[in-house]
């Protein structure tokens, strides 16, 4: 059911949307690629899948801060693909400080990431998706779209707000065969991830294996990461036709973190 579709997923040079296309073009799904990086990296990762997976694979360079990027990312794949079947909203970013001395530009910038960035690319996609009467919509929240921490209130609020985002598009769906649903990782192990270990250690004094370990300690009960290669196995199955009637929800995959 996979073959020949078109999958749009941004962020995807990295971390879990790069787990995510890899894990949809080893369905057969052709791939839009999206986000920052060495242009000629990101050539050679194109070029890698190509073979991989025997799919086509494409690239757009928009940034998801711009919403005329991100209807012209879509607009690429339609073109491209001759429509778009799968959007995968993953690209995001984090920055930490208390409320009082949050910048108001890093809050403008991961509200419209993390958040905005889901509403331009779906109010674009879902013209594609209802002509040819099939769609898949997901996105990427995080544990931190149910629970929050400290000194991370812009991408707590992003992510609460995308998990609403997923539920009304789910309700205008829903008498179609187009589904949104929405990932919420706990801790994953990518450069977003990697950030935060190198500064806790900068700050503590201690080594990057204790900073993981301290990381795991207070937030995911199986100490142990999840991997991009997982979060792309439960995407491919929110595309699935097992998914049909999974409308509006999450799927966590934390280790037990927002359990407690
Ligand atoms: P990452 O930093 O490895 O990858 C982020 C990707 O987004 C990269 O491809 C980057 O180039 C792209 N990107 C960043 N800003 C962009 C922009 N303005 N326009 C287009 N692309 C842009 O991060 P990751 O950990 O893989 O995170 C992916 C998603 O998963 C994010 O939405 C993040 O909030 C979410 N998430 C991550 C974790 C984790 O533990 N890593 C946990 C929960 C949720």
């Amino acid at each position: 059911m996979f073959k020949g579709k078109a999958a749009v997923v941004t962020g995807s040079t990295s971390g879990i949307g790069l787990g995510i296309a890899r894990a949809l073009g080893a369905q057969g799904t052709n791939i839009m690629l999206n986000g920052f990086g060495d242009r000629k990296a990101i050539e050679a990762l194109m070029a890698e899948l190509r073979v991989q997976y025997d799919v086509e694979v494409d690239y757009s360079p928009a940034d998801m801060s711009r919403p005329q990027q991100v209807s012209e990312m879509i607009a690429q794949c339609v073109d491209r693909f001759g429509g778009v079947d799968i959007l995968v909203n993953n690209a995001g970013i984090q920055h930490t400080a208390p409320v009082e001395e949050f910048p108001m530009e890093k809050w403008e910038q991961i509200i419209a990431i993390n958040l905005s960035s889901a509403f331009c690319s779906i109010k674009a996609a879902l013209p594609s998706m209802r002509r040819r009467h099939w769609g898949r919509i997901v996105n990427i929240a995080s544990a931190h779209g149910l629970v929050a921490s400290t000194t991370k209130s812009a991408y707590v609020a992003a992510k609460h707000g995308l998990l609403g985002l997923t539920k009304v598009v789910a309700l205008e769906t829903a008498q179609s065969p187009i589904t949104c649903n929405a990932i919420c990782p706990g801790w994953v192990l990518t450069p977003l991830v990697q950030k935060q270990i190198d500064d806790a250690a900068a700050r503590d004094g201690i080594s990057q294996d204790e900073s993981k370990a301290r990381l795991l300690a207070e937030k995911q009960p199986s100490l142990e990461f999840a991997t991009p290669e997982q979060i792309g196995a439960v995407a491919v199955f929110l595309c699935s036709s097992a998914a049909d009637q999974i409308r509006g929800t999450s799927i966590s995959v934390d280790g037990g973190w927002t359990a407690q």
